[in-house]
Order: C-alpha cells, then structure tokens, then sequence
C-alpha cells in the first residue's frame, strides 16, 4: 500500500527519468511490495482451510509483469478469455493454476482448456453440452458449473452479478432450474465443482456472504442427492469491496472469512477445496496514476484544470462519477505533495467530449499548469484497462520498489508510441480502401 511519502518519492523518481513529464504527462506505477503483502494478507486469512486456490482474476490487472509477480507469490489466475488465458500462460501459471470462466466461450476456447488441464466453469447447462462433446477421457481439468444464487443487488446494478436477471450462471430460483442442476451432476461424474461469483465493488459482504452460503448447501444438496461426494470444490469468487475514501484497507480479507465463516462455517472445514478469484481487493490500492497539470481555465466561475487523466486511464469514473469515485492529490512538478489551501475545483482530462472530468468541484489546493495531479487506487482495472477514445497512447506503467530509502523504478508496460497506434489502427491496411 503506497503511502504519501512514498507516493512522493515515486513522483520524483518518476518526473526525474523523465517517464513522467512533457513527452510522456500520463503514467501508471505499481507498488511491488505493496502487492506482495496484499497475497501474504489473502494467504493469511485463509490459512486455516487445508486446501485453497487463490486465483487472481486477470480482467483487474492484465499486465504481464504484475501476473508474473502474483504467480511468483504463490496466486493461480482466474481468466474469462482466449486473450487472457494466454497471458496466464505466458506468466508462468501452469495449466492446473488457471480457471477459466468466461461466460461465452467458444468450441475452441474449451477444446483448448479441457486439452491443456485448465480448469473450467461452464456458464449454462448448454455448455455442459459441449463439453460432454468435446472432453477428452483422458482430460485433467476441473470441471465446474456456475450458479446465480440470486440473492439480490449491491449498490452499483452493473456490478451486481446475483440479481434475479443476470447474465451469469444457472439461476437457481427459476422453476425447474435447481433440479435441472442436480439432474446435470447426476449425469455427468466428472462435473466436480460448483461456482460463483456473488458481487463485485458495491455488493456488501453480508450479501456475498449469504450467496456463498447457499452455494454451500446447494453442494451438499447435490451431493446427496447423486449419493457420493461428487462435488469436491467450491469456487467462491471474488468481489471483496475496497475502500476509495481514504488510505485504510477495509473490509480486509480476514474480515472477509470471518464474515463467511460466521454464516457457514462448514464452508472452511476442508470438506470442500476452494478457489477464490480476487481481483479488485489485491491490486487497487496498491497502484496509482500520475498527470500533469498542462492549462488551469475557469468557466462559469468555476476552475478546471485541464490535465492528461481523463477517461482513457479512468472510465468508469468520468461515465459513473457516483458510484466510482477516486481520491486526488495534487503535487508540485517535483512530486511535493501541494498544501496551499483548498478551492474547489474541476478535475478535466484530455478527450474531446464534455464529460471527461474525473472530479467535480473538488476541494484540492489550487492547482497550477506544470502540477501533478495523483488519482490513487487505481491499480485494478484503471490504468490497465485503457480504452482508446481519442486515439490517445496507452500510458507506460512502471513498478515502483522503495529499498534502504531509495526508489527505484522497473517498466512494466512500455508507453505506447505513436508508430504502434498508428499500426494498430489498420496501418498496414492503409490503402486497402483505395485500391481494391
Ligand atoms: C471480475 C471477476 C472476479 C473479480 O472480481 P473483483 O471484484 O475484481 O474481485 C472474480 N470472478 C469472476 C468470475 C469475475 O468475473
């Protein structure tokens, strides 16, 4: 978890090399012991449960380094596409440390997981279909099934993975559909896994918690039910909200398993493997982003300060101000944190429609053109998630290691430059249209 100071020393570091500053006024940095101790926190909490397989869900932070550094700590990886499977290869998960969940894979997608012994859920009982097709005998994946326990909406609806109408998994109140699960086990003795993924920032935990507790006693029913202990693990998803406001890590991952163990504390008696997949709780706070200040305008009485964060590096914020909030600081061109007295304030960013602000009359000391602005927490899914609006190049992203009062600062993901944009924006095609 970054703290101020050395939030400051990266900044320095940072505008010092040069990664951040007039050729390159956006950056992305990643506190490398920061994440290493999330793990250990995660790790910790689970302790007490014989048999469990942390998978970091990719989608928060598909960054090659940053996979590499979770498998090194000991993470498997949750991946939910061809794209991302493939990074988690190219990390260095092994097959049987990867879970696949996307919610809509192809033939091929799941010709390749059963072939290589990655595990999978299927979505719906129409994948279990093809897979029944497609399963190699001598396959060694772990092969789950995904429910909707249906237990309701968190505060953010998009987030909300367990309404009574999402997208995801067997939802299990429709009439028919818990037997129509059942039946699926019973014929299929391979199929030894139940999944799913309760919420996502917003839910609270006692509503995750309720959701896992009933994917508990939906196992035990099948179980039963087929009459052996057919289903052996539990894949509890991820989800663990995190604290934007300030620099407190709440709820924590204990709190987390105190909570589930409260309501369902069979859930950690190992008569069950389990899986989680973490994403947001394990990466957010230990990443923020950095901008330069380039003009300072008013309009309307009000001040913007127009900088080089905006909606590419930030987009659920500038589209969900309410429900995505983030935290800013404002620093000197050295990275010295600014405490002049407080105005209120637009944050703007650099993309051509009105609404790329990432805050809105914000209280922040005045700030100036060649000033930094920090946006922290954003080491899931911000930065590493660009979208590429205004053909803005994807920012470099750098991890940051603060060893006997040095700082010290590794690439993780190179700047985009303007060549490889233009290539990715069919460059190579360039007269494709004109010469038929
Ligand atoms: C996104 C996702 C996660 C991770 O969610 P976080 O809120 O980032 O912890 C876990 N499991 C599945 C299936 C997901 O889609």
């Amino acid at each position: 978890m970054p703290h101020q100071e050395e939030v400051q020393a990266a900044l320095r570091e940072a505008t010092r090399e040069g990664v951040l500053g007039e050729s390159h006024p956006v950056a992305g940095f990643i506190d490398i012991q920061g994440v290493r101790d999330s793990v250990t926190a995660l790790q910790d909490a689970f302790a007490q449960v014989p048999d469990v397989l942390h998978a970091f869900a990719a989608k928060a932070c598909p960054l090659l380094p940053v996979l590499r550094l979770l498998a090194d700590a000991g993470m498997g990886c949750e991946v939910a596409s061809p794209g991302e499977t493939r990074l988690a290869l190219a990390a260095g998960f092994p097959p049987e440390r990867i879970v696949l969940d996307s919610p809509v894979k192809t033939r091929a997608e799941i010709r390749e997981a059963l072939t290589l012994g990655i595990a999978l859920n299927a979505d719906n009982l129409a994948e279990l279909d093809r897979i029944d097709a497609l399963r190699p005998a001598d396959s060694r994946s772990v092969i789950g099934l995904r429910v909707n326990p249906q237990v309701g909406v968190g505060v953010i609806a998009a987030m909300s993975t367990a309404t009574p109408h999402s997208k995801f998994g067997v939802a299990l109140d429709d009439p028919g559909a818990r037997a129509r699960v059942r039946e699926a086990f019973l014929q299929r003795p391979w199929l030894t896994r139940l999944h799913a993924h309760v919420g996502s920032q917003g839910c609270p935990l006692p509503l995750i918690a309720e959701g896992l507790a009933a994917l508990h006693g939906l196992a035990e029913e099948i179980n039963e039910f087929v009459g052996r202990r057919q289903i052996t693990s539990l894949d509890l998803g991820g989800g663990l909200p995190v604290n934007f406001a300030d620099d407190t890590t709440a709820p924590t991952f204990e709190d987390y398993v105190k909570v589930l163990t409260d309501i369902r504390p069979a859930l950690f008696d190992g008569s069950y493997q389990l899986v989680t997949e973490f994403g947001r709780s394990l990466l957010a706070k230990n990443g923020f982003t950095a901008a330069v200040v380039e003009y300072v305008k008013s309009a309307g009485g009000r001040r913007i300060a127009l900088t080089h964060a905006g909606a590419q590096v930030a987009t659920r914020t500038v589209f969900m101000p309410d429900a995505w909030p983030v935290r800013l600081t404002g620093h000197t061109s050295d990275g010295t944190l600014k405490s002049t007295p407080v105005v209120p304030q637009d944050v703007a960013g650099p993309l051509c429609f009105a609404g790329d602000v990432v805050a809105h009359e914000r209280l922040l000391p005045a700030l100036s053109e060649g000033d930094l602005v920090v946006l922290h927490d954003t080491g899931a899914y911000y930065f590493s998630a660009p979208w590429a609006y205004n053909s803005l190049p994807r920012p470099g992203v750098y991890g940051v290691l603060h060893q006997a009062g040095d700082t010290v600062l590794v690439p993780v993901r190179t700047p985009q430059s303007l060549d490889d944009l233009v290539e990715e924006s069919g460059g190579c095609h360039a007269d494709a249209l004109i010469t038929p």
